[in-house]
């Protein structure tokens, strides 16, 4: 397997270090001859060549198997005739990356504060609310006046029948249960065409029990009683803020391991974004990173058959588990560790726990 990493800004680069070494010794230990490819997007590829990702990385990334991108400062990245890309948007729009699947759940060695569950938010990546994404060229922000702003949403038919279809996909492997979050109250035409395309395609899985819940109360809900959902299914922006929320509940942003999948690319990117307030410090979370990364192999895996890189990932989760449950963590799930010495932990787990195949 080839793999492009792009450490990207803030703590990207300390938890992409810690990523590396879990990905080299899980190639070692399973045989995955997995080759990596580093290179820069975000801040340092701006002063470097004065564009924040460049073209020919997509051609690059096209060649190779995965992609593992670190956070980028989005909020920085203001103008995109000065070279100013989300490199998020970048390749998630260019790679059509349209099923972003956000799994969440609960560990031992962390109180849970809502009882134990085990979760996953699939996110529609493509479209939505996100104004760098949704209309093929400019944005799809306006200034009308100096105190009028009109941002427009694109929801197709495509797109809610496809993402609806990864997440009853994905139930099919787990609880059979998919939860569809909506504000089709309201966005009566967009997300009434959202919940409909999900039902639609619901019936194709009859196995699945499917529910619905308005997204303001589906806050509720998930606070409430996080245990009951499965699968959860819902547009873009929705989506981006319950999986943070569901992160949170399960102990830390820190966490939220996230894989942006389309039909033929895939890309590992941790859920959280580039946390200037705690970069170069050493306290960053690794999990979430690495988590991804897991979800990449797995991705891998399942494309190309080849089980070896679905046990690296079993064996990836349980060893973050492990360091979880015997305390070896960073500060923001109770830890006292480094991000750099929970890498080592995570490393040395790796090598002297069981394999359960
Ligand atoms: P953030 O997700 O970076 O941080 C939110 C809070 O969570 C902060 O308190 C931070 O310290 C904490 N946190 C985040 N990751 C953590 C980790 N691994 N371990 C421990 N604590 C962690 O959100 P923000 O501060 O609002 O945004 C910072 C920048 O990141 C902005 O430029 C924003 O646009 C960007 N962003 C990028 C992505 C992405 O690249 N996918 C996602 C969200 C935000």
């Amino acid at each position: 397997m080839h793999m492009i990493i792009l450490p990207g800004d803030g703590i990207g680069p300390e938890t992409m270090a810690v990523t590396t070494q879990v990905i080299e010794a899980s190639s070692k230990l399973f045989n995955l001859g997995i080759t990596l490819d580093h290179d820069l997007a975000g801040h340092d590829s701006l002063s470097k060549y004065g564009t924040t990702v460049r073209p020919e990385l997509l051609e690059k990334v096209k060649k190779a198997d995965g992609l593992m991108l670190g956070p980028m400062s989005t909020f920085d990245f203001k103008d995109e005739s000065k070279g100013e890309i989300n490199p998020s948007k970048f390749f998630r729009k260019s790679l059509d990356l349209f099923a972003n699947i956000r799994p969440a759940r609960t560990y031992q060695g962390i109180p849970a504060r809502l009882g134990e569950f085990d979760l996953i938010v699939v996110r529609e990546n493509t479209e939505g609310f996100y104004s760098d994404r949704n209309v093929e060229s400019g944005g799809s922000e306006m200034l009308i006046t100096p105190e009028v702003v009109i941002s427009l949403r694109r929801i197709t038919l495509l797109c809610c029948e496809r993402i609806a279809r990864a997440a009853f996909e994905l139930a099919m492997t787990r609880k059979k249960h998919v939860t569809i979050v909506h504000k089709a109250n309201v966005l009566k035409i967009g997300d009434g065409m959202f919940i409909d395309a999900c039902h639609r395609i619901g019936k194709d899985f009859p196995e699945v029990q499917i529910d619905d819940f308005i997204v303001d109360a589906m806050m509720a809900h998930v606070v409430r009683h996080p245990a009951i959902f499965d699968v959860i299914v819902t547009t873009n922006m929705f989506g981006d803020i319950l999986s943070d929320l569901t992160a949170e509940l399960s102990g830390s942003l820190g966490l939220g391991g996230s894989l942006n999948a389309g039909k033929e690319y895939a890309m590992g990117q941790a859920a959280h974004g580039s946390a200037p307030d705690i970069a170069g410090k050493n306290i960053a979370n690794p999990f979430s990173s690495v988590s991804s990364a897991s979800q990449l192999l797995k991705w891998f895996g399942s494309r190309t058959q080849q089980d070896r890189y679905i046990t690296a990932s079993n064996h990836i989760n349980q060893c973050i588990a492990l360091a979880i449950s015997s305390g070896q963590t960073t500060r923001d799930i109770g830890g006292n560790l480094g991000t750099q010495e929970t890498g080592h932990t995570l490393v040395k787990l790796l090598q002297q726990t069981k394999i359960v195949v």
